[in-house]
Formats: structure tokens, sequence, C-alpha cells
């Protein structure tokens, strides 16, 4: 079913996408994300209840948001995550729901996602490497992580997307191997621009490696060919191989390229924050107005004008760029 466009913001895109993150807690401490010492999480209370996110989400659903993602945080870190999950599958509109995952408890539970009714999965992958990868992510666990992604295809999530953050000299030099993955498995391996929305404060311009750099080196081994879409919201330039090989590989670059002008998305943090860009100095709070009773037309209300209020563009690149308050893991990327 297509609904009427109805989320528009002051510069015209229309809002489609909604990611909902549903615990800012995580049993990974990727550095590009969290910080190495103790976080300090959110209390319970002031997380959004299921019921809370349904209701939520079916507000912004009959307002023409028809992709829903799931992240946090580690969003399978949340108890009974299949019922929420089936839940969001039922709301009348939806056409799209996906989550993010770092895939560590994903062996076991995928086929339960996918009759849960989830449609697609992306799973974060930053070395193929043991010991590069626990000193990303703090944990010595790429075993289970690729047993993840092997029972997410087996699944039938498909298409299955690998998100890899790059960062020059700590991963940027497993771009092959990342590609020869993506053939050997058959699933969409997306390199990301890494971007300074790190706890840590680690970021460094230097650090980013730009897309294209990557595309290039890969092409040199694997000739790729440009994968055309249709839609303009679509945040990864994507190819695939020459050769006919299966899997793709795509670019996200924020930086490099940003693509803010063909924006769809708006966010809403697991403590009930509505956030208009990934690089928002304000949020808004709709859990406060919600839990004080507000009424289907006053959450509407709310939401068409902080929608209308979504900023034109980040400013990574700008001279007087200031990082956000918060950071990835409790943002929801
Ligand atoms: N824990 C889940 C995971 O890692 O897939 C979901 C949440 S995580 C915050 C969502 C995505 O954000 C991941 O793919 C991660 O690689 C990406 N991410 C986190 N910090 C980032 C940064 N500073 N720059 C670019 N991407 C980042
Ligand atoms: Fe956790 Fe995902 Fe952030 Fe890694 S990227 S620390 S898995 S939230
Ligand atoms: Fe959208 Fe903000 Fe990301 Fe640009 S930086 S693509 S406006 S969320």
């Amino acid at each position: 079913m297509i609904l009427p466009v109805l989320l528009k913001d002051s510069y015209g895109r229309a809002i489609r996408d909604l990611r909902i993150s549903i615990t800012d807690r995580c049993n990974f401490r990727c550095f590009y994300c969290m910080p190495q010492e103790a976080m300090e999480w959110k209390p319970k209370p002031e997380i959004l209840t299921y019921e809370e996110i349904i209701q939520l989400a079916e507000v912004f659903v009959s307002l023409g948001i028809n992709k829903l993602r799931v992240t946090g945080g580690e969003p399978m870190l949340r108890r009974d995550l299949e019922s929420l999950i089936e839940r969001l599958a039922r709301i009348e509109g939806v056409e799209d729901l996906a989550m993010t995952t770092n895939a560590h408890f994903l062996r076991g539970r995928a086929k339960a996602l996918k009759d849960a009714g989830l449609n697609r999965i992306t799973i974060s992958l930053d070395s193929l490497t043991p010991d590069r990868f626990a000193l990303l992510t703090g944990r010595n666990e790429l075993t289970q992580v690729l047993d993840g992604i092997d029972a997410a295809i087996e699944a039938g999530l498909s298409p299955v997307k690998i998100n890899s953050v790059a960062m020059r000299g700590i991963n940027d030099d497993q771009a092959v191997d990342f590609a020869r993955f993506a053939r050997e498995k058959g699933v969409h391996v997306r390199f990301i621009e890494f971007m300074p929305l790190d706890n840590g404060k680690v970021w460094r311009r230097e650090m980013v490696v730009p897309g294209e750099e990557l595309r290039r080196r890969i092409d040199a081994v694997y000739p790729l060919e440009r994968v055309k879409s249709e839609n303009l919201s679509e945040t990864a330039r994507r190819w695939r191989f020459a050769d006919g090989a299966p899997g793709e590989v795509g670019f996200i670059n924020p930086v490099t390229q940003p693509f803010c002008g063909h924006c769809s998305r708006i966010r809403l943090t697991a403590d009930g924050m509505i956030r208009t860009c990934l690089f928002s100095a304000v949020e808004h709070n709709i859990k406060q107005l919600l839990r004080d009773g507000a009424s289907r037309d006053e959450l509407i209300d709310f939401i068409a004008a902080v929608v209308e209020k979504k900023e034109d563009r980040h400013h990574i690149n700008d001279p007087e760029f200031v990082q956000p308050l918060r950071t990835m893991s409790c943002i929801g990327g």
C-alpha cells in the first residue's frame, strides 16, 4: 500500500525512514563508537517500553513512514526482541522492517526473527582477522559474529548487509579481503566512512578513508560495475562484480560525498527523544509528551513540527563543526 507523503521538512524532503534505538547498552566496545572505560547506561525507567515504542511507531507510520530499522546500542540485548519485531511488522503501512546488530547473539535467533517479520538485517563487522577484530571491538568474538552472519544467510534475511567502518591505518588494508568475503558469502559489504560520532573523541580527519579510494583498490582486483538505484535516499553507492560473482560492495561516504540533500531519515532514541539528524544539537522529548497522556493528534502535531525543523545537512567539513554530545551508541546508527 502506498501511503501519501505526509511528513516533509522545510527543505521539501519526504521523511519515510524511522530508526528506532531500543537500548543504549552494548556488549561490545567498538572504539569508534563507545568509550573504552565503563559507560553509564540510562536507567531503565527512562527507556521506552515496547508498548510505548509500538504506540509511537504506529503514529509515525500513519504519517507516511514506511521503513523501520531497529537499532541501538545492541538491540539483541533487549529481552524478547522477537515480540517487538512481530508487533512492528504488523503495523499497517510498514513496507520494510530491518535491524542493525553486531550479530553476537544471532546464531539460534535469526530464524525466529525472520519468522517474526524481520525483512532484512545489517551486521557490523570491521575486521576479518581475530586479533584485529578483538582490538576494534574490545571482544575476542569474531567466530560468534561470523556464525551469526551464516545464520542470517541461512534464515533468508536477504540481502544480508555487512557494515564496515573503514579507518586509515587500522583496517583499510582489508578492503579487498572484505570484497572477497562478499563474493564468497553472497552478501553486500558496505564500507562506511568514519564519522565524528565516537564517544572516545578519537576521530581525526586523517583517519577517514574516502570510499572512492577503497572502491578503486577493490576494482583493481575484482573489476566492478555500478548498480543503478532508483532510490535517491539510498545512502550507499552500490557496485556489483563484473565477472558475475554473487554479492556486492557499497560505499557510504557521508564525509567525502555527503548525501544530506536526499535524507529521508529521523531517529527515535532509546530514551524517547526524536533526533532529526545524526548530528542534531537538539533533541525533542516525545516520551514526556506520551507519558503525560498526549492525544494522538497532539503527538502528530509534535512530530510534524519537529520534522519541519530537520537540519539541512551535517557540518563535519566546516571549520566551526562541533561534535554532538550524544554519540553513536546512544543515537542509534
Ligand atoms: N550495535 C549494533 C551494530 O553495531 O550493528 C547497532 C548499533 S551501531 C551504533 C550502528 C552502526 O553504526 C554500526 O554499523 C556501526 O559500525 C556504525 N557506527 C558506529 N560508530 C560510528 C562512527 N563513528 N562512524 C561511522 N559509523 C559508526
Ligand atoms: Fe556496540 Fe554497535 Fe557501537 Fe559496536 S558499533 S560498540 S556493537 S553499538
Ligand atoms: Fe541525514 Fe543528518 Fe545524516 Fe545528513 S547527516 S544524511 S541530514 S541524518
